[in-house]
């Protein structure tokens, strides 16, 4: 308020000096002196129109300037928010990985950029006897465990989520099929080595199931599933904790 009241008094004061110039000249060009009348009417006039009249002006001015600033604040905090809550909705809840749908896209970028990757299908192995034994809550414990080491033993920048229910997926960029096959394989011991201890149970031993496509060249995320769907019910053919490749050799590993 008092920065208000200084502006106004600047105004005021300039008012008054160009309404005793103005007055001082009018009345010099008709021949008249600037008498007490003129001096007091010079100043009285322009103090009871400039003062108010500026005081309010600057007020509004200021006024306007904080709307602004909270508008700009309030800007940024929901910019802010609405990253937050973009990233929230490509997450799985459960496992913090990210969801189906954020997972296919995030593959389908990388495959435009770089049309060399491999596709890490897993499913883990006999989850219902999971459930059935020790809870759905154990079973939820269990896929938080999985999501963990498996997250653990591929590089951060690897593509990583829960595709759903008991199903993950794992994409590698550049990769071919041995290298994807070095990278599932010790995904798969991963979670086999990670501890799942249901309450009152002694540890019980987790596995995933693995299949695995790789391409070089023109493809597309539905085919790399496709094919890496084919190699994990192959995976579970041969009795589960294995990795499938069908590379040369149908690699597999258990
Ligand atoms: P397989 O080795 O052939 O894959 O056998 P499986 O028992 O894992 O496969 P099945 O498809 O018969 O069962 C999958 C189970 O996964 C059943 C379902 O209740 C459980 N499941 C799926 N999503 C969740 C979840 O979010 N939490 C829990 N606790 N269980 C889940
Ligand atoms: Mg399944
Ligand atoms: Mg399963």
């Amino acid at each position: 308020m008092k920065e208000v009241l200084v502006h106004a008094a600047r105004v005021t004061f300039f008012s008054i000096l160009a309404s005793l110039v103005i007055c001082w000249t009018l009345l010099s060009a008709m021949g008249m002196a600037m008498d007490g009348l003129a001096v007091t009417l010079s100043i009285v006039c322009p103090t009871l129109v400039a003062f108010p009249a500026s005081a309010y002006s600057f007020d509004q001015k200021r006024k306007i300037a904080a709307a602004h600033a909270a508008l700009t604040q309030a800007h940024c905090e929901l910019a802010t928010m609405h990253e937050k809550l973009a990233e929230r909705a490509r997450r799985d809840d459960l496992t913090g990985l990210l969801n189906r749908s954020a997972f296919i896209a995030a593959v389908e970028e990388r495959l435009q950029k770089n049309a060399k990757g491999a596709l890490l299908l897993l499913d883990a192995d006999n989850f219902k006897r999971i459930n059935d034994t020790y809870g759905h809550l154990e079973g939820d414990e269990a896929l938080r465990i999985i999501a963990r080491a498996l997250a653990g033993a591929v590089r951060r920048s690897d593509v990583k989520g829960r595709l759903g229910g008991e199903e993950f997926g794992i994409f590698l960029a550049g990769a071919d099929l041995d290298q994807a096959f070095g990278v599932a394989e010790r995904v798969r011991q991963a979670v086999e080595e990670a501890v799942f201890r249901p309450s009152g149970y002694p540890p019980v031993r987790l596995t995933v199931s693995i299949g695995v496509a790789a391409e070089n060249g023109e493809t597309s995320f539905s085919r790399l599933m496709g094919t890496a769907d084919k190699r994990l019910y192959e995976a579970k053919r041969r009795g589960r904790n294995v990795v499938v490749t069908g590379g040369a050799s149908g690699q597999a590993a258990a």
